[in-house]
């Protein structure tokens, strides 16, 4: 199975039925928060107020990647508010049959998050744990449904948002981070996984490996070390070649051929690293 994504114009309502009709698997709108104050700074989703549990808990979990990744806070309940700011938003997202979410990572006010919003990298961030969220709930693929917020609209045209602390519009640089997510869904098919543990240098992976799903991981900032517990029966790394050569001299026979199917592994995944 694969992602397909498509864009959804007009007013909000039609974007909605549109989708509808289409039998869309999942369904996003994205924008850029604003405050008075410009110090504002926390990732929230906004969820309908008919918001199933899926829509919650990937609202969630998206706003809570957005907030470890940027080193924000979540706001809302955590992460996420069911319809909305006193019901505004919940109309954007309300008339799907499918799960949907109003992405708010972001403050188009606060000027540090502006450069964010306006930077490649920023954007590709943003982008990538957007098209995780998706891949996470959504992992039989289908079609999915991409709004970019304000752009677009039947009834007012020449809505963007809001403006950009130092320049430009919430819109603009919204559109920029959904078509760099339809990327990134399109690049790979929809294949469930099982726990990975990644590292990443920006937006490039440097190492993945699988995990026991029962591993506890521990983090030491004292060593730069992230720890996995020996579950005993670990999966073969697939990413560090050291790794498997490592496990070759204390090896039996069948062990040496894992260690090269690591390897082959290994090396499949770095080209998928440079694609990106
Ligand atoms: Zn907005």
């Amino acid at each position: 199975m694969a992602y397909t994504v498509k864009f959804y114009k007009g007013d909000y309502l039609q974007r909605q039925q549109a989708a509808n009709a289409d039998r869309a698997v999942a369904y996003v709108e994205h924008h850029f928060n604003s405050g008075a104050s410009p110090s504002a700074g926390y990732a929230v989703v906004v969820v309908g107020s008919n918001a199933s549990s899926t829509s919650r808990n990937w609202g969630r979990w998206y706003a809570r990647a957005v907030a470890d990744q940027f080193g924000t806070q979540v706001g809302g309940d955590g992460g996420i508010l069911v319809g909305g700011w006193a019901g505004r938003g919940d109309g954007n997202v309300k008339h799907t049959r499918m799960p949907a979410v109003l992405l708010e990572p972001l403050f188009a006010s606060n000027p540090q998050q502006a450069d964010a919003i306006r930077s490649e990298a920023g954007q590709a961030a943003l982008a990538r744990i957007l098209a995780e969220s998706i891949r996470r709930f959504f992992p039989d693929g289908g079609l999915v449904a991409f709004s970019v917020g304000h752009k677009y609209k039947t009834s007012s045209p020449n809505d963007r948002g809001a403006a950009l602390a130092g320049g430009g519009t919430e819109a603009d640089h919204a559109e920029l981070v959904l078509q760099k997510a339809a990327q990134l869904l399109a690049a790979e098919p929809a294949v469930p996984t099982q726990r990975m543990l990644r590292v990443m240098r920006g937006d490039t992976l440097l190492f993945e490996t699988p995990v026991d799903e029962d591993a506890t991981l521990s983090w030491s900032s004292e060593r730069n070390l992230l720890y996995i517990a020996d579950s005993g029966d670990a999966p073969a790394p697939r990413a560090l070649p050291a790794a498997g050569k490592a496990a070759a001299p204390k090896a039996a026979a069948h062990t040496a051929a894992a260690a090269g199917k690591a390897a082959a592994a290994a090396r499949k995944t770095a080209a998928r690293g440079r694609r990106r």
